[in-house]
């Protein structure tokens, strides 16, 4: 098993294996959500099991904007992991504030600009190895 995860470019997101499961359960549903501190009131990005300001370790899920704007952007042409097509556009996506490191799908990058509105648009990628649904952060122009 140890190989296959070596392979594997994406995280394990079930219950078992991160106390952050719920953002990823979240996602599935096309919802962008991140930890609210319990203690302070603080909301960071990313969610977090414990508030790097207070150092309390409850915290509350609250639901982000669907919608954000292009901060930066970079494509990727070559040297894409096994199931990636190119280009592939990453970008830093401000959303409620926030910066939010994301892949950008159906995204032209001669087309694309800083400022440019995107809308969340979550990407299913491989099963885990039990067979339950990943999904990552994934934004599309609006
Ligand atoms: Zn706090």
């Amino acid at each position: 098993m140890t190989y296959f995860r070596a392979t594997d470019p994406f995280p394990l997101e079930s219950a078992d294996h991160t106390k952050l499961h719920e953002f990823y359960a979240r996602l599935g549903q096309g919802t962008l959500a991140t930890t609210k501190c319990a203690g302070c009131g603080t909301a960071a990005w990313p969610p977090r099991g414990f508030c790097p300001e207070c150092g309390a370790d409850t915290f509350d899920w609250v639901e982000l904007s669907a919608e954000g704007t292009v901060h930066a952007f970079t494509v990727q042409e070559t040297g894409l992991p096994a199931g990636f097509e190119g280009p592939r556009v990453f970008a830093i996506v401000k959303v409620d504030g926030h910066r939010v490191f994301s892949i950008l799908v159906d995204a032209d990058p001669v087309k694309l600009a800083v400022g440019q509105k995107v809308r969340l648009a979550p990407l299913r990628v491989a099963d885990d190895p039990k067979g339950n649904a990943r999904w990552l952060p994934a934004f599309r122009p609006a």
